[in-house]
């Protein structure tokens, strides 16, 4: 079954030939002007002089030309690698030129290919065309961004499983169930005179019962997506000297370096942009609200909510040598409905001490609370493991990675829709609405799946309808 409908490079649309430079700005070892169309191949060979004419997947070495009064002088030597239509990453003609990456050098380049004939391309049409083309799926393409934009390795592994079709392999079954159920409805009402036997009640609800329960599984999977996706912020607060800014460091000297460092401070706060189990996780460190915390104790209380306002896991910072003082209970009442943990640091100056038995010394506030709590030592380092898996299990709500996670707000809302759309179909079937009725609320479901993974035509289903129910044979 064909998902898509008219490619780009259909006959009677006029395909342009897109360039530009694929490397990012700057100097490096190599840079790649890249071109894509059907004029890619004339163009390159008037751009460079190569040794040896293009041929499909190979590399050419080609001399890079300063055209001057003078005559032609030999700027730079380039690698000129072509990959024939419909064989390349846009199913175009397709041409990569790898010179040194001089800007200089790739900017001549680009300006030549501009005045060959080709246009610059926009942001992202590379991939653009190759999804038009049918190469990638919506979802895929996606992933390309993400790929190029993951900020740890879990990252750029989801973003390669995506890109690999991980998401699309889970909801392609789901769609071609749900295009079977609608070519039967279909066939029962379009060609009831031709003997098609109209699909009992029992018959439909045993189809659509089964594809809810894979699309509740899927949604799920957006608690973990979103977060490798998008990371977390983690507030770090408690009272004075309690030890946040020496957990904070502990945290990230070793899992520091990946990302890069937020600049210096901000609303003073210190940030620090880790990966936690690979998840980016933005800890924040509230001890510039010292004084405020030792100033009157509304400005205390607003500062550290808004230190909080943005978190999305909060560690809260207790001193295993002292009793819990009012600021504390109320920071306490004030996170207890939020993902949070408590640190009870300097466990190493109260020997033994079980941290719970600490907060049970205010029973007030131990009884309301649910958040667990563990012993640290920032000195020691005691706890520390503990701390950092504990804020991972927090981060990631004990979700498991699995292959075709959804990752972003626009993949969770067409499965929501999808799966809405069934369940009002199941209803309807349910109380006997003509099949006119259900097939709308199907077909709301298959446009949500087809907005994550490309579009099935009429054709699609009128084929189905054709080879599976024989009519007219
Ligand atoms: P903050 O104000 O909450 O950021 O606290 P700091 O991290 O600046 O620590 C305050 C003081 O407590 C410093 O002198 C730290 O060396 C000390 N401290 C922090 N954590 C521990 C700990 O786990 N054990 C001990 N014994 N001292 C600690």
């Amino acid at each position: 079954m064909s998902e898509r409908e008219i490619p780009a490079s259909a006959p009677g649309i006029a395909v342009d030939t897109i360039a530009a430079i694929s490397t990012p700005p700057g100097r490096g070892g190599i840079g790649i002007v890249r071109l894509s169309g059907p004029l890619s191949a004339a163009i390159t060979a008037q751009l460079v002089s190569l040794h040896q004419p293009l041929e499909h997947s190979r590399a050419r070495l080609a001399d890079v030309l300063d055209e001057q009064e003078s005559g032609r002088e030999q700027i730079d030597q380039a690698v000129v690698t072509y990959f024939a239509a419909p064989n390349s990453y846009t199913s175009e003609d397709l041409v990569e030129i790898a010179a040194h990456g001089s800007p200089v050098v790739l900017d001549l380049l680009l300006r030549r290919a501009l005045n060959l004939g080709a246009r610059l391309a926009e942001p992202g049409e590379f991939t653009q065309r190759a999804f038009l083309s049918g190469k990638l799926d919506l979802t895929q393409a996606e992933a390309v961004r993400d790929l190029i934009e993951a900020q740890t390795l879990t990252q750029a592994r989801q973003a390669a499983s995506q890109m690999g079709g991980a998401l699309s392999r889970r909801v392609a079954p789901l769609k071609e169930s749900l295009v079977e159920l609608i070519a039967l409805l279909e066939a029962g009402i379009d060609f009831a005179e031709d003997d098609v036997d109209v699909a009992p009640k029992t018959e439909i609800a045993r189809r659509i019962g089964p594809l809810i329960p894979p699309l509740v599984a899927l949604e799920a999977t957006f608690a973990r997506g979103r977060i490798v996706h998008d990371g977390l912020t983690l507030a770090i607060v408690g009272r004075p000297n309690a030890g946040k800014s020496s957990l904070f460091n502990r945290l990230v000297e070793r899992d520091r370096a990946i990302v890069t460092a937020s600049p210096g401070t901000t609303r003073d706060l210190v940030t620090e942009r880790i990966s936690l189990g690979g998840i980016p996780l933005e800890l924040v460190d509230t001890a510039g609200l010292r004084e405020a915390f030792e100033e009157a104790e509304q400005i205390g209380i607003t500062r550290t909510r808004e230190a909080l306002a943005d978190a999305g896991l909060v560690l809260v910072v207790l001193d295993a040598t002292q009793r819990l003082n009012d600021e504390e209970r109320k920071l306490l009442a004030a996170v207890v409905d939020r993902p949070a943990l408590i640190a009870i640091n300097k466990s190493d100056l109260t020997g033994e001490a079980e941290p719970a038995a600490f907060l049970q010394e205010d029973r007030s506030v131990a009884m309301g609370i649910n958040i667990p709590v563990l012993a640290t030592s920032a000195l020691t380092g005691n706890g520390i493991a503990d701390l950092r898996e504990r804020i991972l299990a927090l981060a990631t709500g004990g979700a498991a990675a699995e292959p075709g996670l959804l990752t972003s707000l626009r993949h969770q809302q067409a499965i929501a829709a999808a799966r809405t759309a069934l369940l009002d179909a199941d209803r309807a079937n349910a109380s006997g609405i003509p099949h006119e009725m259900i097939l709308l609320d199907l077909y709301r479901a298959l446009w949500a799946l087809d907005s994550l993974t490309g579009q099935t035509t009429p054709d699609d289903i009128l084929n189905l309808i054709f080879s599976t129910f024989c009519i007219g044979k």
